[in-house]
Formats: C-alpha cells, sequence, structure tokens
C-alpha cells in the first residue's frame, strides 16, 4: 500500500521508533535480505529510506508481522 511521503512521518517514526519496514517482519530474512513470502521488498526496506531521505511515497506493507 502506498501512501504520500510527508516529513512529519519522519519525524514522528524516529520520535516513536515506528517500525514499519522488511528488517522489522518476522517474514524477513536478514541472511538473503529477502521477503520470504517473494514479495518485492526493495522499497520497503530501511536501506532504500536511509538512501532515499526524501521518497515520494511510503510503501506499507499488509503482510507486515513485527518479529
Ligand atoms: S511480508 Fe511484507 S513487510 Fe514482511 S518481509 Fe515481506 S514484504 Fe517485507
Amino acid at each position: 500500500m502506498y501512501v504520500i511521503h510527508k516529513e512529519r512521518f519522519d519525524v514522528e517514526r524516529r520520535l516513536f521508533a515506528f517500525c514499519f519496514t522488511c528488517e522489522h517482519c518476522a517474514h524477513f530474512d536478514d541472511r538473503l535480505l529477502i521477503c520470504i513470502h517473494g514479495f518485492p521488498n526493495r522499497q520497503h526496506r530501511l536501506s532504500y529510506y536511509e538512501a532515499t531521505p526524501r521518497p515520494p511515497e511510503i510503501v506499507f506493507c499488509k503482510d507486515f508481522d513485527l518479529a
């Protein structure tokens, strides 16, 4: 699910330590850096947001399961 990126989101996700990327998901293989369901996850990784400080959209995965 894509939502428009707003700078307030970045402020609040850091302030509240919001977990929403694959690295915090139980379905993420942190050895192979892939989603075990085979979902494309390049835009849903923390590294993407670190490399793209002003992404046009934020990606939320409906299958995210907090690890
Ligand atoms: S289920 Fe979604 S959040 Fe979890 S690893 Fe796969 S793509 Fe990422």
